[in-house]
């Protein structure tokens, strides 16, 4: 697969790409990252990249000539072009997994005060990564990056993925590791004693529990197993205690 990132800030990726799990993914040839530098096409002397806006306003929007040349530069025929904008429901995981299926994917960064409307006739979908406003899409461009690598990994196995927070709708449960005590705080015991089934039903409670503290509307749309009611109904026992 391959993500071209149009960018007013190409310095910010280096750091990024060549680190951790996804500089792995890119040496392993399972992506491709591009990033370009949208000055390359502002052809006025002084090179703008930006103007104020009609009718006023503070701060200053990209100019739709020089994104629009930048896009089409770089855009094939099955690209699909997405917008950071802060106009958008908050990105989540099954729109990840939907881009990581795409060949091409072009991730265009606004700046300054935003882009200049007309340019949105040439993108495919806004992607948000939150309701909160940020200086550009850069950070969002480096999540969105972040989060279709990992799925795109071999290496990470489908095992590893499919417990993850979200894949299932619940969040995932706490885990530990060595030493079993630190600081007078011990891992539960039922974790270290090797059976399995107890391991695993005690797991999808802890994340039952978790999900229900912290996210508790990820519950009221799901379609709860048997099992899940009744370790729901052992919770909440236990917390009127
Ligand atoms: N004036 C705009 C915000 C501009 S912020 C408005 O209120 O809608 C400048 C740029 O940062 C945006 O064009 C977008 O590319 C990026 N950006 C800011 N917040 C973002 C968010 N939550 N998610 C994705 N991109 C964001």
């Amino acid at each position: 697969m391959k993500i071209t990132v149009l960018t007013l800030f190409p310095e910010m990726y280096d750091g990024f790409l060549n680190s951790s799990i996804v500089s792995r993914i890119i040496s392993n040839d399972l992506l491709e990252v591009k990033v370009v530098d949208i000055r390359d096409y502002a052809l006025d002397k002084h090179r703008h990249v930006d103007d104020t806006p009609y009718g006023g306003g503070p701060g200053m929007l990209m100019k739709v000539d020089v994104l629009h040349r930048a896009l089409l530069d770089n855009k094939q025929d099955d690209s699909y072009v997405l917008l950071t904008s802060p106009r958008q429901k908050p990105l989540q995981q099954e729109d990840l997994q939907r881009f990581s299926k795409m060949n091409d994917l072009i991730i265009v960064c606004g700046h300054y005060e935003g882009i200049d409307q007309r340019f949105e006739t040439y993108i495919d979908e806004r992607v948000s990564i939150g309701d909160y406003i940020l200086t550009g899409g850069e950070m969002a461009s480096l999540v969105l990056i972040d989060g279709i690598a990992r799925l795109l990994e071999e290496g990470i196995s489908s095992e590893s993925l499919n417990e993850e927070s979200y894949n299932d709708g619940l969040l995932e449960y706490p885990q530990y590791t060595r030493p079993p005590v630190y600081d007078g705080q011990s891992v539960p015991e039922v974790l270290q004693n090797g059976n399995h089934a107890e391991i695993r039903r005690y797991n999808l409670k802890m994340s039952l529990k978790e999900t229900l503290k912290y996210r508790p509307e990820l519950l009221e749309n799901r379609n709860l197993t048997k099992e899940e009611e009744k370790l729901l109904q052992e919770i909440r026992c236990e917390e009127e205690i």
